[in-house]
């Protein structure tokens, strides 16, 4: 059993409690490693780590905090290989995409914020004789940042990144579901010499460790991704605190398919934005829907594209799909299949947990789910407007522009929206009427660390990315001279 570790004020240290959760490998369903069962006490000790830490931190000239965040990208870059087999291990993701997607985007972001700073610069307003207003950008001080298990390093750094170019201390908890790519990363935060106390790593439940870190009255802001359900809970304790606040939450993402897309095209990378990551990606497309006119043809092309799509061990070269997160995440999605057959959905393929003789003997207690397809049904019913996150998808048709922003704009989420059309007066008239904070025409998932990143109404509050990260993990203050 591999044993993890919190890391706080430098060093790897035990939960005071000694207790361990067990870390299961989803693609086996077997415990591989102990993750800590840390609570309030340890977040008190990472908190007085980081309060002591800020004071030198914040002061440190930019050139050398940016260099400390490059050295960052470097150590991940150079243990790749660890680093990738511990994602896939943990999330059950194909080892492939953890190598081409999750871990050379963290290596991404410590660079892409190590260089931000040092070109971030606040306003100044003159005020013609009368004097000048300038704006400093400060730190805010001890922030936290709490993530979800889908993309865990990848979420992780982009929070952690931001928090620490614009010189404030971390209070940080990974999920306890994928605990391993933060404990690597804390190593690597040792062999690099981050100075104690700026980067704290708390491991072990949301109820208590995420909880504690939201309760703390010293930490100023908390920069939260995950369910909708928790980002509320998050809310209704740091909105009275007078806590800053940025929520990153669920989806249920609409696709538009209009008759006059790039066909082929359209069919292959509308599997691509349904199923990858087993579709436990927030910015994944669940709801598909087809103008009449191709509905059928579409529905026959996409479901024969679908079931070539390989399910199998992570490990495997040729997996498309590897294993859903935990047993109990599985539960939940089989329960959304049952769900949607009752509502009087029609299963197009998969619908069910990968067979036995399509196993490998390694995976054969592992959990694995076929890429589901199903239509049939109301966009109104509850399997259209919950977010399932898993591998299942409807396909819904429509006959106007009118009623596809209706349909698509339905639901209490407004994440992301994928357009596909070649009709591009309609593709920026879509755009600009449909409720998401994130659409993308004729493409999927292309992401421009520069580009504001997050939801509108249940999928979120706020930004993240480029300076919209920088001006969250900042306070403006205003000073004005007299001249
Ligand atoms: P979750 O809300 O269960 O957990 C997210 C994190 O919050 C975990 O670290 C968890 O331990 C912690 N947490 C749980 N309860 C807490 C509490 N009371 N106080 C503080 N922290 C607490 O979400 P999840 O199941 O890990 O992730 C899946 C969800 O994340 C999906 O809804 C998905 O759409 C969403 N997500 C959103 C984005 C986005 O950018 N909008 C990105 C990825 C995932």
């Amino acid at each position: 059993m591999i044993q993890l570790l919190n890391y706080i004020n430098g060093s790897l240290t035990e939960p005071l409690s000694k207790q361990y959760i067990n870390n299961i490998e989803p693609a086996t369903g077997q415990a591989y490693s102990h993750c800590p069962d840390s609570d309030e006490r340890d977040v008190q000790l990472a908190y007085e780590a980081a309060k002591n830490a800020f004071e030198s931190w914040s002061k440190t000239p930019l050139e050398e905090r940016m260099l400390m965040l490059m050295r960052i990208a470097d150590g991940i870059e150079k243990r790749m290989d660890e680093f990738v087999a511990a994602e896939s291990k943990d999330n059950g993701k194909p080892l492939k995409l953890a190598r081409a997607v999750d871990i050379p985007r963290a290596v991404s972001n410590f660079r892409f914020y190590a260089s931000a700073i040092q070109h971030f610069a606040s306003e100044s307003h003159q005020m013609p004789g009368v004097g000048v207003n300038y704006t400093l950008r400060q730190p805010i001080g001890v922030v936290g940042c709490i993530s979800p298990w889908n993309l865990p390093l990848y979420l992780f750094s982009w929070k952690i990144a931001p928090a620490l170019a614009t010189g404030n201390c971390v209070v940080a908890k990974p999920s306890e579901i994928t605990p391993y790519t933060a404990y690597l990363l804390s190593q690597v935060c040792i062999a690099v010499g981050l100075p104690k106390g700026v980067l704290n790593i708390v491991h072990g439940l949301g109820s208590k460790v995420g909880q504690a870190i939201v309760e703390h009255d010293g930490i100023k802001a908390i920069s939260f991704t995950g369910g909708t359900e928790t980002g509320k809970r998050i809310a209704a304790t740091a909105a009275p605190m007078f806590k800053k606040l940025s929520l990153e939450l669920g989806g249920k993402n609409p696709t538009l398919v209009f008759a006059d897309c790039d066909f082929e095209e359209t069919v292959k990378q509308v599997v691509t934005a349904s199923f990858s990551n087993q579709g436990e990606i927030c910015l994944c497309g669940s709801r598909i829907f087809v103008e009449k006119s191709i509905y059928e043809k579409f529905r026959e092309a996409f479901v024969t594209r679908v079931k070539t799509l390989k399910v199998g061990d992570p490990n495997d070269a040729d997996s498309n799909l590897g294993a859903i997160v935990s047993e109990q995440h599985k539960n939940k999605i089989l329960s959304y299949i049952q769900l949607a057959k009752e509502e009087g959905g029609k299963i197009l393929c998969g619908g069910e947990e990968l067979g036995a003789d399509q196993r490998s003997d390694r995976v054969k207690n592992g959990y694995f789910i076929s890429p589901t397809v199903i239509d049939g049904l109301s966009y109104t019913c509850q399997t259209n407007q919950e977010e399932i996150f898993g591998p299942v998808v409807t396909l819904t048709p429509f006959e106007s522009e009118e009623e596809v922003l209706m349909m698509a704009n339905s639901v209490k989420y407004g994440l992301s929206a994928t357009i596909w059309t070649n009709d591009l007066k309609r593709a920026h008239r879509v755009a600009e009427k449909i409720e998401a904070g994130i659409v993308w025409i004729n493409s999927w998932l292309v992401r421009d660390l520069r580009t504001p990143f997050g939801g509108v109404k249940a999928s979120g509050v706020g930004r993240e990315g480029g300076w919209e990260a920088m001006r969250f993990f900042t306070e403006p203050k205003n000073v004005f001279v007299k001249t």
